[in-house]
């Protein structure tokens, strides 16, 4: 694509942001890891006299011995699980000046929730970073409908609103999609220049009979979508029926909501590291591995006060991308990621099923809205694939479409599986969930 003048200096909003937090006009890579290692010195040894789990776990202050970057890698990883374990070890303020707290449910039956803390300052800088992130492609008097949660202080809404006003532009928060006519509607009647949302509730509103009328319109120009993972063919759908320019956010409560956005140029996430430095492991070995390889993203917070988090390991899978982005940006950029560990399911010993592959065939289909996936014991095999698929046209030929996805899911794998497709709607399939579903696997039960 051709990067125009204009976009040509907005796009360097998020290197001149860091900039000014590191008192320099035009920021070269030497000076950002710097600035990253004095924010990782000071998060270490904040981590090691504050917080009790890192306490236990480094057996000496790191700061003693970290010279580099790379030094790092010298310390074990935080997972998940260690968070669930124990959210209050990792506490590092007093609990008086936690502003925040967000509790993140399990989809599995068993096991605690996840406990993620903010203070005030913490909350600051997720604001800072989305008015930076958001100025990209919004401008003063700019009217965007915000479709996450938003009602709450402190909550993801709550924060890009914030960040939008101190851009100039009007926020509308309504939430997650509950009634995609409703927000279709909406969108036309308050002449919606802008949305934040999760990509398959969008695609549902995306579909909508009003998406003639919006695209001829002409006041919608920018999607940015927020998630872990996005089919592609989300995004063009996106871009084919509402004439828009789509953009994508990657990030997670875990890293204080916000971790790297789309420039103009799309080709992948430039990181948001000023306050988060990201590295990319074998996630069997738990090596870094070179720039440009894929692997699992791990990151570790450079300037959060409540809960600093440690090479946490995210499950995303993903890589550097190592080209120099046409924009010019000095940050690292992140790709596309490409599914998740836990949505990886293992039919027999080799052999894997990823959620996004199924998802990009089945999102690549126009007719189709959205779907479940279960992994059932099969009658005919010994597993059974059972999809539910929701339709967006009461007039296509379903039992066409049905075939030939039946076949595309076959050729996913060359384990046998029994393929089962029927039809089910919206509220069969958790439209409202923040995180796209897992596969749910019942073959045990
Ligand atoms: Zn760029």
């Amino acid at each position: 694509m051709a990067m125009n003048q204009e976009n040509g200096n907005k796009v360097k909003n998020l290197d001149q942001w860091i900039g000014r937090k590191t008192n320099v006009s035009v920021l070269s890579r030497e000076q950002l890891d710097a600035y990253q290692l004095d924010c990782l010195k000071k998060t270490l040894d904040r981590a090691y006299l504050s917080s009790s789990y890192y306490h236990k776990k480094f057996s000496t202050n790191p700061v003693n011995w970290l010279s580099s970057l790379p030094g790092l890698r010298e310390l074990p990883f935080t997972t998940e699980k260690d968070l669930r374990m124990a959210p209050m070890d990792f506490l590092a303020i007093s609990p008086k000046n936690v502003k925040k707290i967000v509790t993140l449910k399990t989809s599995g039956t068993t096991g605690a929730s996840k406990r993620i803390f903010f203070s005030e300052a913490d909350l600051q800088l997720t604001v800072d970073f989305f008015e930076n992130g958001m100025g990209i492609f919004t401008q003063a008097g700019d009217r965007v409908l915000v479709l996450l949660p938003g009602t709450v202080p402190g909550s993801i809404g709550h924060l890009l609103k914030q960040a939008l006003e101190n851009l100039g532009a009007e926020a509308f928060i309504y939430g997650v999609v509950d009634d995609a006519k409703v927000v279709s509607k909406l969108i036309l009647q308050e002449k919606i220049t802008g949305i934040v949302g999760i990509p398959r509730q969008l695609l549902a509103v995306s579909q909508q009979d009003e998406a003639t009328a919006i695209k001829t319109a002409g006041h919608l120009r920018t999607v940015l979508l927020s998630t872990d993972y996005v089919s592609p063919a989300i995004s063009r759908r996106l871009h084919d029926s509402w004439g828009v320019q789509v953009y994508e956010h990657y990030g997670s409560t875990e890293m204080g909501y916000g971790g790297g956005v789309f420039c103009p140029a799309k080709i992948g996430y430039h990181l948001r590291e000023a306050d988060l430095y990201f590295e990319i492991i074998d996630p069997q070995s738990g090596l870094v591995v070179p720039d440009g390889q894929w692997g699992e993203v791990v990151f570790t917070t450079l300037s959060r006060q409540a809960m600093p988090l440690i090479r946490y390991r995210t499950g995303d899978f993903g890589r550097f991308i190592p080209d120099q982005c046409p924009c010019g940006t000095t940050l690292k950029t992140l790709s596309r990621i490409s599914g998740r560990q836990k949505n990886l399911v293992q039919l027999d010993g080799q052999t894997f099923l990823n959620l996004s592959d199924l998802e990009d065939l089945i999102f690549s289909q126009n007719q189709l809205l959205d779907f479940s996936v279960a992994l059932e014991e099969g009658t005919e095999s010994e597993t059974a694939l059972a999809l539910k698929l929701v339709f967006s046209d009461l007039s296509v030929h379903r039992e066409k479409v049905m075939t030939a996805l039946k076949k595309k899911i076959a050729e996913l794998t060359d384990f046998k599986v029994q393929i089962k497709i029927d039809e089910g709607d919206l509220a069969q399939v958790d439209q409202k969930a923040m995180r796209k579903e897992r596969i749910v696997d019942r073959r045990n039960e």
